[in-house]
């Protein structure tokens, strides 16, 4: 794409001093954020997006708009593993000969993910635990292949924590975990300008899932995540730059709506627990139909991010009955 139409037609934009290239995403979302910021010693990208060659050719096309080479950039680094957000970083660091940073704990996940034989046993078991029809079940595995193309070829990460703070375009960034959406999740935080990266954790147009099952090792994200969330609001934004979709200025007006989201969706969990039910019975019963796997896998992991949440108030218990955990309220 020519560099006119790039900054024209909005793919690329100018926030302060980040630059902000939109990416192509054959995924209900459509699109995601990748960023573009100077260092200390060069450039580095904050997320990238699905390795398309139209991905490639935006990124591209974006280097020359600002007016830096593939040699300038020095580091890439994630907020968490999903697909959206690290396809394009096995290309990049091919193509720049970089390392590519990832969260600890996504790392863990990662790993059990691309490994799609074991990742299969494993997700096949917990989904028949909660109740989901092995015929569906079998669909997952051959989504998750099919997914797993848009990540080749595959990058070598180099691991990072919490706390690990980033000197960008002469400011400190901090990262902070969010974990939930995944186990690993950071955000950036610049406390000098108030600028808060955000991920997935918190975007404007829509309310991301708070939980990564069967992916995760979380036993009660639901509350975690939000804890998490929370304890945003005690930092100061000026502007958040979420992964998808448009830079907004009401961090705290945005968690609210989140926890108040949750909190209501996991009220309409408990009144599903009727009857002593499996996960899936109760998503079935909340949630509306959806033909898309990768969606009803999102349904039944948000309901269990409720029930776990329930769990632990002591609202509804569990048993394990058969080859199958039943819900049932205290
Ligand atoms: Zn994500």
């Amino acid at each position: 794409m020519d560099t006119a139409k790039m900054w024209e037609e909005g793919w690329l934009q100018k926030q302060g001093e980040i630059y902000i290239l939109r990416m192509f995403m054959p995924f209900p979302l459509k699109e995601n954020n990748c960023f573009i910021i100077e260092a200390d010693d060069g450039w580095i990208v904050l997320d990238t997006g699905v390795n398309l060659e139209q991905n490639n050719d935006l990124f591209i096309s974006a280097l020359k708009a600002i007016g830096i080479t593939m040699r300038r950039i020095k580091a890439v680094y994630l907020t968490h593993y999903h697909h959206d957000h690290s396809g394009m970083a096995g290309w990049l660091q091919e193509m720049a000969d970089v390392p590519v940073y990832l969260p600890v704990d996504d790392l863990v996940t990662w790993q059990r993910f691309i490994d799609t034989d074991s990742y299969f046993d494993i997700a096949v078991h917990e989904c028949l635990l909660m109740g989901w029809p092995e015929e569906f079940v079998r669909e997952l595995s051959d989504n998750i292949n099919y997914i797993n193309t848009y990540i080749q070829p595959l990058p070598e990460f180099v691991p990072y924590s919490a706390g690990l703070s980033l000197n960008l375009h002469g400011q400190e960034y901090k990262a902070i975990a969010v974990p939930g959406h995944t186990d690993g999740h950071v955000v950036f935080y610049n406390s000098a300008g108030g600028i808060f990266f955000t991920g997935d954790n918190v975007v404007d147009h829509t309310i991301l899932h708070l939980t990564d099952w069967p992916h995760t090792y979380l036993s009660n994200p639901c509350d975690t995540h939000l804890e998490a969330l929370t304890g945003l609001k005690k930092l100061d934004a000026g502007l958040v730059i979420p992964g998808h979709g448009k830079t907004f200025t009401d961090l705290k007006g945005k968690i609210d709506l989140i926890a108040a989201h949750h909190e209501k969706r996991k009220q309409i969990v408990y009144e599903a627990v009727k009857t002593p039910s499996t996960a899936w019975e109760v998503a079935a019963d909340v949630f509306k139909p959806n033909q898309y796997i990768h969606i009803r896998r999102l349904v039944l992991a948000e309901t269990l991010g409720y029930l776990a949440s329930l769990l632990n108030g002591g609202q509804v218990e569990r048993e394990l009955t058969g080859n199958r955990y039943i819900y049932r309220r205290t």
